[in-house]
């Protein structure tokens, strides 16, 4: 793993920054699918992890959840919309109903596992306070430190184009967005805090905070 600010860490993936898994502290922030379980526990080895926090219950971040919490005996946390579909499994409530959605389901989605903690605006979480993010999915929460303006904000923005891997900045596909316009509301109250470092689910860190911004104020109303 790659060390990209005090106290946060980058896990290596493959393609590198396609699905992004953080460790912030002590605390696990994001699964990547199901596929991923071996990778995350073996780039975990011999460090401390005793929690595990989710930016929203969707396949891609969700995957692993279970798999590694009952390795590490380790509590799963996230935002309170997406806490049943976190603890069924079935994350229909989650994702629109599509073809490509459905084979994400089929391909990626992990088993539902307890939430112990729903994680709610204004909450601290390894240093970082949490702020809600609806849209992409109901339950998404954002994770904001302001001593250094890092902002890790799931997928209400995407570091890259998910189709070519060239980095960029986008809003995250339609078919896979519960609701566009209200995830446009969200990544507007992001741009707000005016981030230094914006890291994604999908995508390198992104550095040029001014560009951020930027992008989210020319978004169509
Ligand atoms: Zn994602």
């Amino acid at each position: 793993m790659k060390k990209i600010a005090e106290d946060v860490h980058l896990l290596d993936g493959f393609p590198p920054n396609a699905i992004n898994v953080y460790l912030i502290g002590d605390v696990l922030l994001d699964a990547g699918t199901r596929l991923a379980k071996n990778r995350v526990l073996r780039e975990l080895k011999g460090r401390t992890v005793t929690a595990h926090a989710l930016t929203h219950a969707h396949p891609d971040h969700q995957g692993a959840s279970k798999a590694v919490c009952e390795a590490l005996n380790i509590p799963l946390w996230c935002g309170e919309k997406d806490k049943l579909a976190m603890e069924t499994g079935d994350l229909t409530s989650v994702l629109p109903d599509n073809w490509n959605t459905r084979l994400q389901n089929m391909l990626w989605t992990g088993a539902g596992h307890p939430v112990a903690r729903v994680l709610r605006e204004g909450d601290t979480v390894a240093g970082f306070t949490i702020i809600d993010a609806p849209g992409h999915s109901p339950g998404q929460v954002a994770y904001w430190r302001e001593s250094d303006r890092l902002l890790i904000l799931g997928d209400v923005l995407n570091g890259m184009n998910l189709l070519t891997g060239v980095t960029g900045l986008h809003e995250p596909p339609k078919l896979f967005t519960v609701d566009p316009a209200l995830n446009r509301d969200s990544a507007r109250k992001l741009a707000k805090l005016k981030p230094d470092l914006v890291c994604f689910g999908h995508g390198r860190p992104w550095r040029d905070g001014e560009a951020f911004v930027r992008f989210v104020e020319g978004l169509a109303k």
